[in-house]
């Protein structure tokens, strides 16, 4: 029990996404000392709310029991229920949970959403197990968070290696323990719901679109054409898909990609829908995909290309491979993936950052228009949902372009300004308890 095979691999795995919380406190303090923070809200906001660790068994496909170690830090609720989602990586822990749970409080309070910030996960690689064994661990992993997660409370989204369906098996879970009466009342205790169960259309693409969006705001005020230019992905999930899939009907030429296993490129553009069937048929990877050059891992962020997307997992952009970026911009649709000294150097070699408290946040606006619907009872289709994003994303783009313009700063401190300042103003007003 608890020694097999997959405990040690999972267990021993490198854990690359140290130093997280590093990144984060310094993207904190330093907008917090720009707008002279009061240090009583910068103690409140410096620590997290609450942290739930739980281990809990699980029957595996061949009768023997697994205990599975899963998280939910819950950084703030000043604005609302926390909000942020589960991963599934070998990468989860405390540190980890700690840090993506405060990103998601600054990405909620600029998006102007009434929400709190919070993250979490199971420290697993689900490629190591059945479509089964995923069913009972993400079922027993939400019977264990209990009452820690609520659709008044915390709601948690998929993220890294979770998707729809785990969304669906953790709304079912929750559900099926409430009270009868109480159990259709209940559904928005996730989002990012399959749309035949509570989900909303639109809810699939809504990162990678905002990524584009964002990209397309950058690109409208300072002149430049998508229309030809050349862009690279870090990861081909949900994220990195959408993202391509509309940069590429925008004229933009997809030239590089990398996922876990490998990067390609092929400088004439790759197609994007082939290679996403290619990598739907080749067990979720982009390598040796026919019309493609293979990449050694250390090379990619040093292709030839206009825009940067890394689309996968924190702290990838480094002081090893910034000096090397020919990007002009990089627009962050992963969580925390360029490091501080990393953004040192490419703030010194001038390339623009849209932070991923902005660029990635048509995900977490798109999980707000899916709990709207369920508790409102409404349905709302594509076109109106797509419309809805874009106008929300275009206010968020808009205050952070315009603060970072007024005060000469980057757009990543500017985007921090303005969600702590909101967040203070809710402390301000309603002062601390007693
Ligand atoms: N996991 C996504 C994020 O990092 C979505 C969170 C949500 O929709 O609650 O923003």
């Amino acid at each position: 029990m608890g020694n097999s095979k997959k405990d040690s691999k999972t267990k021993n795995k490198k854990v690359p996404l140290k130093g997280m919380m590093d990144n984060v406190m310094e993207q904190f303090n330093s907008a917090a000392n720009h707008i002279n923070l009061h240090p009583n809200i910068r103690k409140i906001l410096s620590i997290t709310n609450n942290e739930i660790l739980v281990n809990f068994p699980v029957k595996m496909d061949n009768g023997e029991v697994e205990v599975f170690t899963g998280y939910r830090v819950q950084h703030n609720g000043a604005l609302g229920p926390y909000k942020g989602g589960l991963r599934y990586h070998a990468t989860v822990d405390l540190d980890a949970a700690r840090a993506l749970a405060m990103w998601m409080t600054w990405k909620t309070s600029l998006a102007g959403l009434p929400y709190g910030g919070a993250k979490g996960g199971i420290k697993i690689d689900p490629a190591l197990y059945s479509e089964n064994e995923l069913e009972r661990i993400t079922r027993r992993f939400t019977y264990a968070l209990a009452d820690n997660i609520g659709p008044e409370h915390d709601i948690p989204a998929p993220d890294v290696n979770t998707n729809s369906q785990t969304m669906a098996w953790i709304a079912d879970t929750y559900m099926s323990t409430r009270p009868p009466a109480q159990r259709s009342a209940n559904q928005h205790v996730v989002t990012g719901k399959p749309d035949g169960s509570g989900g909303l259309e639109g809810r699939d693409r809504a990162t990678g679109f905002g990524v584009y969006l964002t990209i397309k705001f950058w690109a409208d005020k300072n002149d430049m054409e998508l229309n030809g230019k050349k862009f690279i992905v870090q990861g081909f999930g949900n994220v990195g898909y959408w993202a391509s899939h509309f940069l590429e009907k925008d004229g933009a030429k997809l030239v590089g990609v990398q996922d876990a296993q490998g990067s390609i490129q092929n400088q004439d553009g790759l197609d994007v829908e082939a290679l996403f069937k290619y990598n739907l048929a080749n067990k979720g990877t982009i390598v040796n995909y026919p019309d493609s050059t293979p990449v050694e891992k250390g090379e990619f962020f040093s292709l030839d290309c206009d825009i940067c997307i890394p689309a996968a997992l924190g702290n990838q952009i480094t002081k090893k491979n910034a000096p090397n970026i020919k990007a002009k911009l990089i627009a962050e649709g992963a969580n925390g993936p360029t490091n501080v000294e990393g953004e040192k150097i490419l703030m010194e070699r001038g390339i623009v950052i849209i932070p991923d408290i902005l660029c990635n946040s048509g995900g977490v606006i798109g999980s707000y228009y899916e709990w709207l619907q369920n508790r409102s009872g409404e349905i709302w289709h594509l076109e109106e949902v797509m419309e809805k994003l874009r106008n929300k994303l275009k206010v968020s783009f808009d205050k952070v372009y315009n603060y970072s313009e007024s005060e000469g700063i980057d757009m990543r401190t500017a985007a921090f300004c303005i969600a702590i300042e909101r967040i203070e103003k809710a402390y301000v007003q309603r002062g601390i308890f007693p």
